[in-house]
């Protein structure tokens, strides 16, 4: 516990929220404390992630634990993988429920694309069972229309990564079902919440209907909207702030 209190001061980390568990010092603490797959670990040392970042410290134990997160921590700190490796486990965990059980929502095409290519790293010989790979896709423009058109069935993918527009459009066309949705994700939140997606989320989030929904925001500063808004959606949601919070 002392080790912990010194590892949040290094990184200036400040946690708030009930029940928090302890941060984890390195990747290989999630093989004893959350039987993490091998094949995840192995993928991260392939690609060079050997130490976790402090928002992965934190993040990782909690969202493994299933609780809601809003974080917070500089550009360029790794929270992509923060959201990605806890997300990976999970899939990997309810590998019997077909269909989409992960989402997440980027403001942009470029970042859902940057996420893309972390995720493939990720999963890298990942099998579900013996014949069917872990499917993560970028809702890109082509597979939206084969998807509204049917050429592609909305059960393959298990991880789906997209804007805010293109999700909508495709949940109001009843295309992509939310019904199996475990972990809804939004990054840069900051930069997502801006009016006109505070009532779009509220069309999403009434779709993502199963009951053990558990919700993450991540961003580089924290807005007051943001803050309202992830204290509305959110059941008791922990708090990580890494570095200075600024606004
Ligand atoms: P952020 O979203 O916080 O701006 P990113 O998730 O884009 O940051 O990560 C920034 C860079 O750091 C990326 O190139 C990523 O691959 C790398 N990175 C992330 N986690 C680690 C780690 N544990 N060890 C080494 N590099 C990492
Ligand atoms: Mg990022």
């Amino acid at each position: 516990f002392k080790e912990a209190t010194e590892l949040r001061k290094s990184y200036k980390g400040n946690i708030t929220g009930e029940d928090i568990p302890l941060p984890i010092g390195s990747f290989e603490d999630l093989i004893t404390r959350f039987s993490l797959d091998r094949r995840l670990l192995n993928n991260l040392i392939e690609n060079h992630f050997t130490e976790p970042t402090p928002i992965q410290c934190e993040s990782l134990p909690l969202a493994l634990h299933g609780r809601d997160i809003l974080a917070c921590a500089p550009t360029g700190s790794g929270k992509t993988l923060a959201f990605l490796i806890p997300l990976f486990q999970q899939i990997i965990n309810e590998k019997d429920t077909l269909g989409l059980k992960g989402l997440i929502i980027s403001p942009t095409k470029e970042l859902a694309n940057q996420i893309f290519l972390e995720c493939v790293k990720l999963s890298n010989r990942i099998y579900l069972d013996k014949k069917r790979p872990l499917q993560v896709a970028l809702l890109s423009k082509s597979l939206s229309a084969k998807l509204k058109n049917k050429v592609i069935n909305d059960k393959k993918y298990d991880l789906i990564i997209t804007t805010p527009l293109r999700l909508i459009d495709l949940v109001k066309s009843e295309a992509l079902d939310l019904s199996k949705v475990k972990h809804l994700i939004f990054d840069e939140a900051d930069k997502l919440f801006d009016k006109t997606f505070v009532e779009q989320a509220d069309d999403i989030l009434n779709s993502c209907t199963d009951p053990v929904l558990r919700k993450a925001m991540f961003s580089a500063t924290i807005p007051s909207n943001v803050e309202e808004i992830a204290n509305s959606i959110m059941l008791d949601p922990v708090r990580v702030i890494i570095g200075h919070k600024e606004a």
